[in-house]
């Protein structure tokens, strides 16, 4: 080999040694967490410049909640839609808007994101009570997803005293805008938690608990074994109250205006999108293991029920990624 080649080639592997360390150097990992979508939020990146990644998601999540979704936050685009009637649409909102809709059909009405007046009379968080059967009919009467309308750049909402409400798909959208940020960074690897939704980013294998949902918010029943993704779960754990000895959930029956009661506890969903996992554990929650397992599988998800019994069921093919980890409750195939 000519002395020139040499020196090029002894150049090469001092500068390919000196990017290794730089990048070993400067690999480090950062996490931060906020309080966003009514929820606690966490934000662990590993990589590059992870501090700022954070920073940038936090500022991302922020942005979505108080200027997107968020129902009580003056300006918003939902609490715009809610007060005029109608809203304008950019590309990335008529899209959540026009997946959202299609869970919404597809579930039959069992997933709506226009309960945002039935929820009120609940008063969930706030004031919580029963309200009367009249009062529920009444306003149920008033909503139904089939009232929005969505054209070109432009949303509708055709019926005064119907309120859309994105609590049960936001948090899944979140994460969808941190995987935007975090597929355009140097991040390796991260996890972002948003209430009951979690992004998994980066290769290999990621475990996530699954909480009890008969127990506190430190328990759980099982270890999920996922790849990269989204894991949502809904249970009858948050946002709730009793009542003359009766718990009333938040994740309401769209026919009955009631909390289902279906001898589900939670759903979880695993999916590759955030907007689908958070949109189907809700939807499926409400529809049960029969129909709910059904449309999960039109959209790829894996679904995982739990019964007030104890009971967990998956479908037979997804069984190997569920470890139990509490022994009282046991495992259905389906
Ligand atoms: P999640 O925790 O994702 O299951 O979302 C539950 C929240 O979604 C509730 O707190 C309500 O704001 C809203 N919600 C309740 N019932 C429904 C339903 N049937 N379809 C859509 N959203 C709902
Ligand atoms: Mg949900």
């Amino acid at each position: 080999m000519k002395k020139s080649a040499v020196i090029a080639v002894v150049s090469a592997a001092v500068v390919l040694a000196a990017f290794l360390v730089y990048d070993g150097v400067f690999a480090h990992e950062s996490e931060i967490g906020f309080f966003a979508m009514d929820t606690y939020t966490s934000v662990k990146v590993w990589g590059k410049n992870s501090e700022a990644v954070c920073e940038n998601i936090k500022n991302a999540v922020s942005v979505l909640d108080t200027e997107v979704l968020s129902r009580t936050a003056e300006g918003s685009l939902i609490y715009e839609i809610n007060r005029n009637g109608h809203g304008e649409l950019n590309e990335k909102t008529e899209k959540y808007f026009s997946a959202v809709l299609d869970v919404c059909r597809k579930s039959g009405g069992a997933f709506d994101i226009t309960l945002g007046a039935v929820s009120d009379l609940w008063g969930f968080g706030n004031d919580p009570k029963v309200p009367s059967g009249e009062e529920l009919k009444q306003t149920l009467s008033n909503s139904g997803y089939e009232k929005i309308g969505l054209t070109s750049g432009q949303i509708s909402l055709n019926a005064s005293g119907a309120v859309i409400d994105m609590g049960a798909v936001g948090k899944g959208i979140a994460l969808d805008e941190a995987k935007i940020y975090l597929e355009n960074s140097k991040a390796k690897k991260a996890v972002v938690s948003v209430g009951g939704s979690v992004l998994l980013f980066g290769g290999g294998e990621f475990t996530v608990g699954i909480r009890n949902p008969n127990g506190d918010s430190a328990s759980c029943v099982a270890n999920l074994h996922v790849g990269e993704g989204c894991v949502s779960t809904s249970g009858v754990y948050e946002r709730n109250f009793e009542e003359n000895g009766k718990i009333y959930h938040h994740i309401l029956d769209p026919e009955t205006g009631y909390p289902v009661d279906n001898g589900l506890v939670g759903v979880t969903i695993v999916s590759e999108s955030g907007l689908l996992s958070d949109a189907l554990s809700t939807a499926c929650f409400v529809l049960g293991k029969e129909k709910g397992a059904l449309l999960a599988s039109e959209y790829s998800a894996v679904a995982i029920f739990i019964y007030e019994n104890k009971t967990v069921c998956v479908a037979s093919e997804y069984a190997d990624m569920l470890e139990l980890t509490d022994e009282g409750y046991t495992v259905e195939e389906f």
